[in-house]
């Protein structure tokens, strides 16, 4: 089932250049932000400390006294906020790594039915997870300690703890943070007013005023990501949107991704077609200035202009991908839409590796974008098996031959447009594996 909201970042801009002097106050603050991110790691990134996150008031106390926040002259706003960003990143990263363990523990051959009964059991449970790791006390409310007795009577328990800490272990890392470019600001930290944002900076008192774009007002948390190059700012505003339900969306659809054309459908509909021309007209204008850099690289005038250039030139294509996608939904009107997967990236050596770089961002952000908008709009994406899916025939399954863009099958005489024959088979490969059964002929 969809959520009823998803989350959205709005985006707002400063409308003219920060001064040098502007922009240093504020690194100032994103600088000691990173600091305090980094000493929350240090200190509560580990095992150890797994009963302190939740629910927090002992790492707030314990970072109150520490000093810390004296020490930089950091105003408490930045200080906390920073404290609960980390925080809330290294919950993430512990639901990441159990995640990963349990999954490696599903599909452990050598472990019995009981073991993986239990080992699951850990998992789910934060204060057994933290027993199981730490050897702390184990307290538990009546249901889940019966549940406890009857799986643990069943295992080896200090064997299933010595194998969970061990993979635990395994998925472990050092939790840092080296960008200093941004940080998180809470309402008592900024004030909207003469078309512009005031910010507090480390100064008492002090405000810095940066003039905006548009006249938007937000009550809520913000990210304030700095760009000092160029002397820009960017405001991130997650917002909740409801999800729209449309009764009416009711086909399925299979789609292909391709740089030339963005998307093209089972039914040969095609979005997106100018993608191919805005890209180039990107690259190639990227490559020009590279030889203009190489001459003015230590002239700031001339590297801010060609900052605020690309910013724009990407902001046009990204706006063009936006309106394609509405386009897309709007017009084929999809209750499930099936994807081929993306290739693992490494495969196919070096030089493509390198082409696949170049082109990896606009592609990760149009998957990004769509995955977005569906959400949104309560449609199903579903991935599929990505593997021969241009090569394979989709009216007869044998495989065919690709040629100026065309597809055809040698063996029951299929032609069309390479893309579609890869959307159709997506279409196919993505029913055939949501139900297990139904083989749609010629759909
Ligand atoms: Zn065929």
């Amino acid at each position: 089932m969809p959520a009823d909201t998803v989350c959205k970042i709005i985006r707002q801009y400063n409308k003219v250049p920060l001064s040098p002097e502007e922009m240093q106050k504020l690194q100032e603050i994103a600088r000691d932000y990173a600091r305090v991110k980094n000493e929350i790691y240090q200190r509560y990134g580990g095992m150890k400390s797994l009963p302190k996150l939740y629910p927090g008031y002992t790492v707030q106390n314990e970072m109150t006294r520490s000093g810390l926040r004296e020490q930089l002259g950091l105003p408490s706003v930045y200080f906390y906020l920073a404290i609960f960003d980390a925080l809330k990143e290294i919950k993430i990263y512990w639901s990441g790594v159990r995640a990963s363990v349990l999954k490696r523990v599903n599909a452990h051959e050598g472990l019995k039915e009981e073991e993986k009964h239990f080992l699951r059991y850990l998992l789910k449970v934060s204060n057994a997870f933290e027993s199981a790791l730490n050897g702390s006390v184990l307290d538990l409310p009546k249901e889940l300690q019966n549940q406890y007795d009857a799986l643990s009577a069943q295992v080896d328990i200090k064997k299933m703890e010595n194998y969970l800490r061990r993979q635990v272990r395994k998925y472990s890392r050092q939790l840092h943070t080296v960008s200093s470019d941004g940080f998180t600001i809470a309402e008592r930290a900024y004030r909207y007013k003469d078309r512009g944002i005031y910010i507090s900076v480390k100064e008492k008192r002090k405000r810095i005023f940066v003039p905006l774009t548009d006249n938007n007002r937000y009550t809520r948390q913000l990210h304030i990501r700095l760009f000092p190059e160029s002397g820009n700012l960017e405001i991130r505003v997650p917002v909740d949107i409801t999800v729209r339900e449309h009764e009416d969306y009711d086909g399925s659809v299979g789609l292909s991704m391709g740089m030339s054309v963005m998307l093209m459908t089972d039914t040969g509909h095609a979005y997106g077609e100018e993608l191919g021309t805005y890209q180039t007209r990107l690259s190639d204008w990227l490559r020009e200035q590279t030889s203009v850099y190489h001459r003015n690289k230590n002239e700031n005038p001339g590297r801010k202009k060609y900052l605020a250039k690309k910013h724009r030139m990407e902001e046009q294509l990204h706006s063009y991908i936006n309106q394609e996608l509405n386009r897309f939904l709007r017009t084929e009107r999809p209750k499930v839409v099936y994807l081929p997967k993306l290739p693992r990236p490494g495969t196919g050596g070096p030089l493509k590796r390198m082409n696949h770089l170049a082109s990896s961002w606009q592609r990760g952000y149009i998957r990004k974008r769509l995955t977005l908008k569906c959400e949104e709009q309560a449609v199903k994406l579903v991935e599929v098996l990505g593997k021969d899916i241009s090569r394979e025939c989709s009216a007869c399954g044998r495989t065919g031959e690709k040629k100026d863009g065309i597809f055809s099958c040698p063996y029951c005489g299929y032609r069309t447009d390479q893309k579609q024959n890869a959307a159709r088979n997506a279409k196919k490969r993505g029913e055939l594996s949501e139900d297990g059964s139904v083989w749609k002929e010629g759909s």
